[in-house]
């Protein structure tokens, strides 16, 4: 069932401005609904759905928009478990991505790793952990450099591979006296119901000196595509859509916004320097990663913009 937020997940206020309203029995987003989620049985989906809408508020306070009407944890499984069939393209049975996705995730961890043994000053093995592990592509590239890493993923499925290659499992229960260097969440905050309070909790596990990583889709375009959306012959159009996808993307970040929540959990902004970027990026094979390798650190770590943000303690 859809459960309704009632005060902003990031700042906890309740002053909103609504960008959005489709109701779920809307022939048009229950189409684009069944197409995208090639296995749920139609009646299913409805009596999930019923009385629910796809609202969209912006908090006046923080920025942040998110959907009003989210699923409970039951409807979440469903969705994430059974809706949404095996088309995932990352799946280990499918054809490898290509190599830049594998090297701009290695260049990543090594720049991470440089800079954090930069700033303990130690070459001890750096502890990670990978919240929201997926298939653990991530996570065996850090392990491959060195680093002792654990995850967290809640599909059953991907956790089984992830043991079958011998990742280390956690559970977050598992975690009470854990400290760890790095905590990497790549596209997980946007997705949770309660992204401040899950944040919160993450902190209590970095250790002093820490570094925390927050990538979720950018929202920074979302007003202007709300303002003129309709859901006829939507499936075509939907990486317009995609930073607050229906039932999925709960929460609909900005730079600002992002850094904001950031702030309220008692972490502060960091930069990797430019330097530390260049010297481990790896795929330099075409004039666009070239483009790519060059803009993306200032971006991220010079201008402080876009939704890939790296946060220690404020303290
Ligand atoms: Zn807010």
């Amino acid at each position: 069932m859809l459960v309704e937020r009632k005060i902003c997940p990031s700042c906890n206020r309740a002053d909103f401005v609504q960008l959005h309203e489709t109701p779920y029995s809307d022939r048009e987003l229950a189409e684009f609904l069944s197409a995208y989620y090639t296995k749920a049985e139609p009646i299913a989906q409805a009596k999930a759905l019923q009385g629910g809408a796809f609202v969209i508020l912006e908090c006046r306070a923080c920025g942040l928009y998110f959907q009003r009407d989210v699923p409970d944890d039951d409807f979440s499984a469903e969705i994430y478990g059974n809706w949404l069939g095996e088309d995932d393209p990352l799946a280990p049975h499918k054809p490898p991505m290509p190599v830049a996705y594998y090297s701009l995730m290695a260049a990543e961890v090594m720049q991470i790793i440089v800079f954090l043994q930069k700033r303990t000053g130690t070459n001890r093995r750096l502890r990670f952990l990978d919240f929201g592990q997926g298939w653990g592509y991530w996570s065996q590239m850090a392990r491959s450099f060195g680093v002792d890493v654990c995850g967290i993923e809640l599909s059953p499925k991907k956790v089984a591979y992830a043991k079958s290659v011998g990742l280390n499992i956690v559970e977050i229960s598992d975690l009470e006296h854990c400290q760890f260097d790095f905590i990497n969440t790549e596209q997980v905050i946007e997705h949770v119901a309660e992204p401040r309070r899950v944040v919160e909790r993450l902190k209590k596990y970095l250790a002093p000196g820490g570094v925390i990583k927050l990538s979720v889709p950018d929202g920074k375009d979302m007003v202007q595509t709300l303002n003129s959306w309709n859901w006829m012959n939507s499936l075509a159009r939907q990486e317009a859509i995609m930073p607050i996808h229906p039932l999925e993307h709960l929460n609909c970040f900005t730079s600002d916004s992002l850094t904001h929540m950031a702030e309220l959990c008692g972490l502060k902004r960091i930069s990797v320097p430019l330097i530390t970027c260049y010297a481990y990026s790896t795929d330099w094979s075409s004039l666009k990663l070239i483009a790519k390798n060059i803009l993306r650190p200032i971006k991220r770590f010079k201008l402080n913009k876009g939704c890939y943000a790296l946060f220690s303690h404020r303290i």
